[in-house]
């Protein structure tokens, strides 16, 4: 089913990496920017996820012994910058989400630029090390966006849905490991109904929802793939769906085979397989397009 899975260490049978991108209020500032100070039930539901969820994340980690990655906006780093030591702290890797959550799309190269510098900076400040992955807000990854994380040195991207398994994005530049997933594993479809952000979905009950994703990990784990789940504290942290995670998160940990790691981890295991030649990841050249398409 997969042409081309990569070892995993210790003869694991898949890679699983649980994303968290903790995006807390960034999201109802950059979409009602005018009054959004004054909706307080939004701040409120959005303000679980540093006030509450993390903690109760990172407790079930550190009874399990998981280290984890958590993508975070630069805004979000300097608002909760305790939340974000104590995920440090844990073993965590913090990984760069923008700044206040902007879609890089509206920006040109410059601005682009400036929103990573802005995130590395703020992620630099608070945690004493610089950022090796990045996640692009609500996935908008644009045409300049691996050119300007290989000129800073970024390991790896998460925002793309081209493959199973880690891949290279490879530039004029350079390359990047492409660590993706896709929207069956984010939890804002069966879960999300936020009318502030004008996101209404059906939320599902926590066992059908989070069966979607179970149905996802079980698949990487007979075909030799990469799991990643795009999570989000203030949803999937919730009482009744962390309390189902936390028991899956059990199992799968007493199963002995499935790698649970970082981002960074994974990205790193690549790139030796890449260096000794013991595994050659498919390659992804970009521009996928000189120019625009037309009739
Ligand atoms: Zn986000």
């Amino acid at each position: 089913m997969i042409s081309n899975p990569p070892p995993w260490p210790n003869n694991c049978r898949c890679a699983v990496a649980i994303t968290f991108d903790m995006d807390a209020d960034s999201l109802v500032h950059l979409e009602q920017p005018t009054d959004s100070t004054d909706r307080i039930n939004a701040i409120s539901l959005l303000h679980y996820g540093p006030r509450i969820a993390v903690d109760r994340i990172l407790s079930t980690y550190r009874r399990l012994g998981l280290q984890q990655t958590f993508f975070v906006p630069g805004w979000c780093v300097e608002q909760y910058p305790e939340v974000v030591r104590r995920m440090v702290d844990g073993g965590h890797e913090i990984g760069h989400h923008g700044y206040l959550h902007e879609n890089p799309r509206n920006f040109d190269r410059q601005g682009q630029a400036d929103l990573i510098d802005r995130g590395i900076d703020a992620i630099s400040r608070v945690t004493g090390s610089r950022p090796v992955g990045y996640r692009a807000p609500l996935y908008n990854y644009s045409g300049v966006t691996t050119d300007l994380l290989i000129e800073r040195d970024f390991s790896y991207d998460a925002s793309l849905m081209g493959d199973d398994v880690p891949y290279i994005l490879k530039t004029t530049s350079g390359q990047i490991v492409e660590l993706p997933t896709h929207w069956g594993c984010d939890d804002w479809p069966p879960f999300a109904y936020i009318d502030d952000l004008n996101y209404r979905m059906p939320i599902r009950a926590p066992s059908d929802g989070l069966r979607g994703f179970m149905e996802e990990f079980d698949a990487a784990y007979k075909w030799g793939g990469l799991f990643v789940p795009v999570w989000h504290p203030f949803v999937t942290g919730r009482l009744a769906r962390w309390t189902q995670v936390d028991n899956w998160l059990t199992l799968l940990v007493e199963r002995g085979d499935v790698w649970i790691t970082t981002m960074s981890n994974i990205a790193n295991h690549i790139w030796g397989l890449q260096k000794d030649g013991t595994y050659e990841p498919r390659i992804d050249t970009l521009p996928y397009y000189k120019e625009p398409i037309s009739t």
